[in-house]
């Protein structure tokens, strides 16, 4: 595993927006990014389990969370400037973006891959990261320290058979953040950074390992460390890296 052990206020003040609340690592790392002092903004698309994630950060007495419905598959630009302009009238800066919501799409041959899941996935994984970002670096800009925390997998560092548009979609989302990092690493004060997870228990997973036993893989819970090393002061002087959440696994 990532190895940091973070201080109990690491990101007091900080308001940090994770997409792909709702479930999975960004459920484990809104929480915890709320437990370490942040106000998180919670972005997805089933309102339900935004909700459930409130209600768990609420009870546990951490800094209110804010709730973003949106469907980053039917989003456009519009609705991307909205959401920029209620966080800037709410909290009038973003210190933190967790790009963490990703479709999984076909495991298929591409010869036979179906060219709309192929647009989907894309959609999802790479052009609402774009969208997003556009929308969100004036915001980003009057942070002291902003961080923009990509998620990338294994074979969006070496493709591999089958996994289509979405090992195309992790190659372009580190390109997304190596060119992001050139751009703005000597001209402002934002970092921009990525997270292979590796295997980890999630329906994502089980989804694309169906004859795996989940409980032989770590929660979301305990990749935290590099979550919270990336958002943190602690990770200032890093820009332009991917990083491993724990010891590589297929
Ligand atoms: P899950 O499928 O468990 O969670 C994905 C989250 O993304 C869900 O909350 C889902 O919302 C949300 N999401 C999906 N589509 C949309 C959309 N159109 N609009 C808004 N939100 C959407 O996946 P993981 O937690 O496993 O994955 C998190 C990240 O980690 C992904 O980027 C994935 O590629 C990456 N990763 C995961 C690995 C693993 O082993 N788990 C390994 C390598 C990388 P909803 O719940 O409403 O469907």
């Amino acid at each position: 595993m990532f190895d940091y052990k973070a201080p109990e206020q690491l990101l007091k003040d900080k308001v940090i927006l994770v997409t792909g609340a709702g479930d999975g690592i960004g459920k484990a790392a809104a929480i915890t990014y709320a437990q370490y002092g942040a106000t998180v903004i919670l972005l997805g698309r089933t309102a339900k389990k935004l909700d459930i994630v409130y209600d768990i950060i609420k009870e546990q007495g951490y800094p209110e969370a804010a709730i973003v419905p949106l469907n980053l598959d039917g989003a456009g630009e519009h609705d991307y400037s909205e959401l920029a302009n209620t966080i800037k009238s709410e909290f009038g800066h973003l210190d933190g973006v967790l790009h963490n919501a990703s479709l999984l799409g076909e495991r298929t041959p591409l010869s036979a891959y179906d060219a709309n899941t192929f647009e989907q996935v894309m959609k999802v994984n790479v052009h609402s990261q774009f969208l997003l970002n556009q929308a969100l670096l004036p915001l980003l800009e009057k942070s002291p320290n902003a961080s923009i925390v990509f998620t990338t997998s294994s074979v969006g560092r070496k493709a591999r058979a089958y996994w289509g548009a979405y090992a195309i979609s992790k190659f372009a989302t580190e390109a997304m953040m190596q060119l992001l990092a050139d751009e703005l690493g000597n001209i402002s004060n934002i970092r921009s950074n990525a997270i292979n997870p590796g295997a980890t228990r999630t329906q994502m997973r089980a989804a694309a390992y169906p004859a795996e036993n989940p409980e032989t893989l770590p929660t979301p819970e305990e990749i935290m460390p590099v979550y919270l090393y990336l958002m943190g002061n602690d990770s200032l002087n890093i820009n332009g890296q991917s990083l491993d959440a724990q010891a590589q696994k297929a």
